[in-house]
């Protein structure tokens, strides 16, 4: 199957068939697994067999969804977690210790934010951002304890770009892990190993469930800095439940449709606002207009299912018109078959003031909207029409 498409051989990668010659794979639901004697159980907490001994180290349903995964973004090993954020602080607790320091992309995730401004500064893990948008800066941000470099590409809510190849190559120059959160992308739009990133982590949540159903994360990459996240992770248990991961691994044979859908009708409305009278900005990276695009073309296939606009009015012209709203979802989720919106100024980013939400590019009149599967002209007409309501 090695010399299929990537497609093909994440459609045809599944756990070993049983007796009962199944076409669909089983769920595992087992907490433990028996050893067929006194010897296998030795060898195999000897790590002299390879197997499974209990689900929080690894299930047949985990591995599978492991496997999809490392042929989607080319990789040599993974791990799965129990949500997006487990695989995040994981990543980061795994592979650092007290003294070690972090450089990472300003605008992060939300509790990415929460774990390297709160959370790992209790252990002695400092950080600093960079800016996505000042290349020449990141080099001079570097430390001598700098271990890891963390970004997501594109970003949100603003989709800024990154150049991978670029930072994957300063990250070489130093030794410095280099770690990247591609939820926005997934592997069948961006593959950041190809550019020398040695992690990727997901989100398993948004995208790779794609029907907005249950929490997952992976994480994909080196072999190396994967066992020891195995360990790390063996011990403190943050491992993705069997049934998680097996209605994640049947999602991952229908990625790269979805993805098509999405992003073919989140560029058709993007195309559709660009020249809009309603519009202060549109932000799309496979739009001519977006700062990046250029670079976007070049390390992404398509521009992914999110759109964010800025609509003229502000802050209360942004909540008139999620409340005029027919068919899409007021909801902080992502990545859904549904068209979901969200008001960052008043909701994920309310903690900052206005001026620092500015700062991050977050104005009082900006829009997220994640893009679903339904058809695109009722998609643009409850738009059109909310913007109408909302004038
Ligand atoms: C949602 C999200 C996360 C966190 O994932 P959960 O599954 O919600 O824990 C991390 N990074 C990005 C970019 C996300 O969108």
């Amino acid at each position: 199957m090695k010399n299929k498409n990537k497609e093909t051989q994440t459609i045809r990668t599944q756990a070993a068939r049983t007796e009962f010659r199944e076409h669909s794979v089983p769920l595992y639901l087992t907490s433990s697994f028996t050893f067929e004697s006194a010897e296998q159980g030795r060898a195999l907490f000897a790590d002299e067999l390879e197997g499974n001994i209990y689900s929080r180290f690894s299930n047949p349903n985990t591995s599978e969804f492991i496997e999809k995964m490392c042929v989607l973004e080319g990789a040599e090993d993974g791990f799965a977690f129990a949500s997006g954020m487990a695989a995040v602080f994981t990543g980061f607790g795994a592979l650092l210790q007290a003294g070690d320091h972090i450089l990472a992309s300003r605008s992060v995730f939300g509790s990415s934010h929460q774990l390297l401004t709160r959370v790992l500064p209790k252990w002695g893990i400092t950080s600093t951002y960079a800016d996505a948008a000042r290349p020449e800066e990141w080099e001079s941000l570097i430390q001598e304890n700098t271990k890891m470099i963390f970004i997501e590409t594109p970003s949100n809510p603003q989709l800024e770009l990154i150049d991978l190849e670029w930072l994957g190559k300063l990250a070489r120059k130093h030794n410095i892990i280099f770690s990247v959160d591609n939820c926005f992308a997934t592997p069948y739009l961006q593959t950041p190993i190809q550019y020398g990133a040695d992690l990727v982590i997901h989100s398993a949540t948004k995208y790779i469930d794609g029907q907005g159903r249950v929490l997952g994360g992976v994480i994909v990459g080196r072999k190396d800095l994967i066992s020891e996240i195995r360990f790390f992770s063996r011990h403190t248990g943050p491992a993705l439940s069997p049934f998680n991961a097996w209605i994640l691994s049947k999602s991952l044979e229908t990625l790269p449709v979805r993805m098509d859908r999405h992003c073919s009708s989140a560029l058709a409305l993007a195309q559709h606002l660009d020249t809009h009278l309603e519009m202060e900005s549109v932000l799309y990276p496979m739009l001519p207009s977006h700062p990046q695009h250029e670079l976007a073309k070049k390390q992404m296939t398509q521009g992914g299912g999110i759109v964010t606009f800025v609509v003229k009015g502000g802050y209360e012209r942004a909540q008139k018109f999620m409340d005029a709203l027919q068919i899409a979802s007021k909801t902080a989720n992502l990545g859904d078959t549904r068209t979901t919106v969200t008001h960052p100024a008043s909701m994920t980013h309310s903690k900052l003031t206005p001026n620092e939400r500015a700062a991050v590019g977050i104005f009082d009149g900006l829009i997220r909207i994640s893009v679903g599967l339904e058809n695109i002209n009722d998609i643009i007409g409850d738009i059109e029409q909310a913007l109408t309501a909302s004038a």
